[in-house]
């Protein structure tokens, strides 16, 4: 029997040479809202005007929706069809027209969050890439850029707020309802649109602009939460002020809102005038958020804020483009993270998510250019090679250039392409001549995927020393064949004989597939210290001995490259233990306590610098990755270290907590380094350490403490874990955002058990597939826990496989992003490997599965 529904969709690939202007724009949108939450109408009235020269049909893109009329110049208009869920409007020869259409949505039933949808009886909207088509018909591209004027009618009761782009110009009241106008000035592409409506509560401030423009600030959420809107609030105003400073940008309406909304598929959306956030992006005080939330809201509120220009005002020709305005965003917001708080601190939480995210990433069958060239799926292509990678290639330019240079340079993409919808080589461009520097070969970043590899070799001819460097980009799918790269080198050279001979930070720049730098006369092999800052998204093979290595974490300038340094002398040991050699446990030993002794002068640096790396990093150093291993010797050399500085470690907890309000650098490193050491404690398995972690779950005085203790119990199998998970739970059951914890924790667990514990966990009460944060927070939470995912008897993959069949007709989009873990199979054993490709085999079998899922699974699977 054949069931032809069954059969996936055949994907439409979607090329970028394929680029055609569009044929209609419109310069003006008027929508109008009858707001319900089970059903809106919507009026849209488009004014278009023909671009192309010869008459061409308007098509307008639609997803769900249904047209009951067209009308043209205030008449019915029959010359239109519908093709597949676009709708497309023949105007003859017109050269330009008003053209409307009434459209019925339902939000209620909105699962996918795109478009207009409900959440917890709030209206928003949600549009980036293509959702507004559906909720009208629009060509929706983000190179169609029009004047908005909105106006919506509610009822008063369940809607008392209303907001859109811009500003409110005029409101009413129509016996239970009311009504609101708003006009966004500037012309937007529709990726831009939101809309609002409910009944929330506002934290109000305002923002003197540079030009003396007083702008007013709204931090809007639902009652009983804005308590919590503070942290935002002063992220916002020093975002603002940054962009002034650092980049002379300034902010262009007289208003600024930003809603908080609970189920949000992303981190947050800059739309204009009116940001949309996940509420976890927004909501921070000390008893509920860790010091690790309180920086994600100032990162991602300063991340959307920084989209005003780059992003909104400068906007991208087409999604091939996206890195254009991510890539450049994410830097933007690195730097002003790095200027609040620790830079060199900072840069390594960076690299480390760089490194955990987006290496692997490139280094598998989803791997793509930081501009793509094809996609099925735009949503797919949120990735961390778009943002993160993007964010490096712009940081290179920005070394390359230096600071002076690279500002002419960005002044002068944001004033050429101001209103404009531009392309990632108009910011190359941009950057060549502002910068008088040529960045040809450079390019290759934005065309070739993959992470590339230097190999390193020391060269001595007497006391003379130089580095031969070899550079390869390894294949990738569609791209067997790599050209090198362009890319800043930052290096150094230290004499490790006291003799006091280095050669100082020197910029390298590296074109060719092998070059050789001289690095200077010294009387023995120097200490050399490559990649400084990692100033290059590099892969670096380099052969050093342990001593070396232990030299350079001890003794090297650049606090980035002693943390590399420490790293690599802990992966070298791990990886040869887990590839059954021995390692030299006693020389991390002695360098981690060789950092520690640093803790007092900077403990965020020593507790970041005296981490193990992650099971998964451990693992993409091996051949082939082994999680039992890898686990094993991890858990190993943590007891080891554990127990050799046990009293350096309690000496740490001895001492009193920085008071939880207090969100300096120093006073978050000093938590932070509690919670390595209560790690590191518990990793010897001394019998006291249970209770020394209920003792510090119940005594924390906010939530990095509390969360830290807790994750720690969660490994174990003590009773003080069953107490401590059920007083968390009955104490925040009612915070969303906290009980994720309680579920993230469980899922994070060592135990060897983890993989039951998580199926139960899915069929809590609270578990729930509406809330893409709770999806993740348990099973986003349990693959990225490689020793559990990868349980040999495939148990994880079916969980995973599972959620995916579940979720993908609810939310497409968020399904779609579990399933990279499983396309890693060409990573484990033969037997691991098989099982993975039978789940995505599986996936791929089920009716009806969405573009989403389709092309992550049919990709993962051809590897
Ligand atoms: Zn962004």
């Amino acid at each position: 029997m054949t069931d032809l529904s069954s059969t996936p969709a055949i994907p439409v690939t979607i090329h970028r040479g394929d680029y055609a202007p569009p044929e209609w724009q419109i310069p003006d949108i008027a929508l109008d809202f009858a707001l319900g939450v089970e059903q809106t109408k919507v009026s849209a009235a488009l004014s278009v005007v023909r671009h192309a020269a010869a008459p061409a049909p308007l098509l307008l893109r639609g997803d769900g929706l249904t047209a009951a009329e067209v009308r043209v110049d205030g008449a019915v208009w029959n010359d239109w069809r519908m093709d597949g869920s676009d709708l497309i409007v023949d105007l003859g020869d017109r050269t330009a027209a008003a053209v409307e259409v009434d459209t019925v949505i339902k939000p209620a039933s909105n699962t996918q969050l795109m478009g207009l949808y409900a959440s917890n009886n709030m209206l928003c909207t949600q549009c980036e890439a293509e959702g507004f088509r559906r909720i009208t018909f629009h060509p929706d591209r983000p190179d169609v850029l029009s004047r908005y004027k909105v106006r919506m009618t509610g009822d008063k009761a369940t809607f008392p707020i209303l907001l859109s782009n811009g500003n409110c110009v005029e409101q009413g009241e129509a016996g239970n309802d009311h009504w609101a106008l708003w006009e966004d000035p500037w012309p937007k592409p529709s990726y831009l649109f939101a809309l609002v409506a409910g009944d929330l509560v506002v934290n109000r401030d305002s923002f003197t602009t540079m030009s003396g423009r007083e702008v007013e600030l709204g931090i809007w959420v639902r009652k009983g939460d804005e308590a919590r809107t503070g942290h935002a609030m002063k992220a916002l105003k020093d975002s603002m002020a940054w962009d002034e400073r650092v980049y002379g940008r300034e902010y262009d309406l007289d208003l600024f809102n930003i809603v908080a909304v609970s189920d949000f598929n992303m981190g947050a959306m800059e739309n204009k005038g009116l940001n949309v956030f996940n509420t976890r992006y927004i909501l921070a005080d000390p008893d509920t958020a860790t010091d690790v939330d309180y920086d994600g809201v100032e990162g991602v509120v300063a991340h959307e804020y920084f989209h005003n220009w780059s992003g909104n005002r400068v906007t991208c020709r087409d999604w091939f483009q996206l890195s254009l305005k991510e890539g450049f965003t994410v830097f933007r917001d690195q730097n002003f993270s790095a200027d609040m708080g620790s830079p060199p601190v900072k840069r390594i939480e960076d690299v480390r998510l760089l490194r955990a995210a987006q290496f692997p990433e490139d280094a598998g069958p989803l791997a793509h250019p930081i501009r793509p060239d094809s996609y099925q799926e735009i949503s797919n292509f949120y990735t961390a090679t778009i943002y993160n990678k993007g964010a490096e290639i712009i940081r290179m330019m920005a070394t390359l250039l230096g600071p002076e240079r690279f500002r002419k340079g960005t002044d002068l993409y944001f004033d050429r392409h101001d209103g404009e919808a531009a392309t990632c080589e108009d910011f190359v461009r941009a950057m060549e001549e502002g910068g008088d520097i040529d960045l040809g070969q450079f390019r290759r970043w934005y065309e070739q995927a993959g992470t590339p590899r230097l190999s390193l070799t020391l060269a001595q001819d007497g006391d003379d020393w130089s580095l031969d460097i070899r550079q390869t980009v390894p294949p990738t799918p569609g791209q067997p064949d790599k050209a090198p790269m362009m890319m800043p080198l930052r290096l150094a050279a230290f004499a490790m004989d006291g003799s006091g001979a280095t050669l100082p930070d020197t910029l390298v720049t590296l074109t060719g597939a092998a070059q050789r730098v001289p690095l200077g006369r010294f009387a023995s092999r120097p200490a050399l210290s490559v990649n400084r800052g990692f100033s290059a998204p590099v892969i670096v093979d380099f052969e050093r001995a342990p001593g070396e290595l232990a030299w350079l974490a001890a003794h090297d300038d650049d606090p980035f490259a002693r943390y590399e340094a420490l790293q690599q002398l802990m992966l070298d040991t791990l990886v040869a233990a887990a590839s059954g050699d021995t390692g030299d446990a006693q020389a991390v030993i002695d360098a981690v306590a060789q950092t520690l002794a640093g803790a007092a002068a900077d403990p965020a640096f020593v507790a970041e610098a005296v981490l193990l790396p992650s099971e998964a990093f451990i693992g993409d150093q091996m051949v082939t990755v082994d999680p039992d291993a890898i686990r094993r010797e991890r858990l190993a050399l943590q007891a080891a270290i554990g127990a050799a500085l046990e009293r350096e470690w309690r000496a740490v907890l001895a001492g009193a907590a920085p008071p939880a309000t207090d969100l300096s650098s120093k006073a978050k490193g000093g938590r932070r380094l509690r919670g390595v050491a209560l790690a590191y404690l518990a990793a010897t398995g001394q019998d006291d350490i249970p209770g020394l972690a209920f003792g510090i779950f119940s005594g924390a005085d906010g939530m990095t403490e509390r969360q830290a203790a807790l994750a720690t119990l969660a490994h174990g199998d003590s009773d003080e874990r069953a107490h401590a998970l059920d007083i968390f739970y009955q104490r925040y059951r009612d915070n969303p955002l906290v009980l994720d914890k309680w579920f993230q924790v469980q899922a994070w667990s060592l135990r060897s058990d983890t993989v039951d514990a998580v199926k139960a966990l899915a069929q809590h009460p609270d578990f729930t597939l509406a809330n893409p944060n709770r999806v993740r927070s348990l099973y986003g939470a349990f693959s990225g826990n490689q020793a559990a995912f990868h349980q040999a008897d495939g148990a994880g993959y079916r969980l995973i496989a599972d959620l995916v069949i579940a979720l993908d007709p609810k939310n497409p989009q968020t399904a779609a992003k579990m399933i990279p873990p499983l396309g890693r199979w060409k990573r484990f054993d033969e037997a691991r490997g098989a099982m993975m490709r039978a789940e995505l085999e599986r996936i791929l079998a089920q009716p009806g599965l969405s573009r989403d899922v389709t092309e992550q699974a049919s990709k993962s699977l051809a590897g």
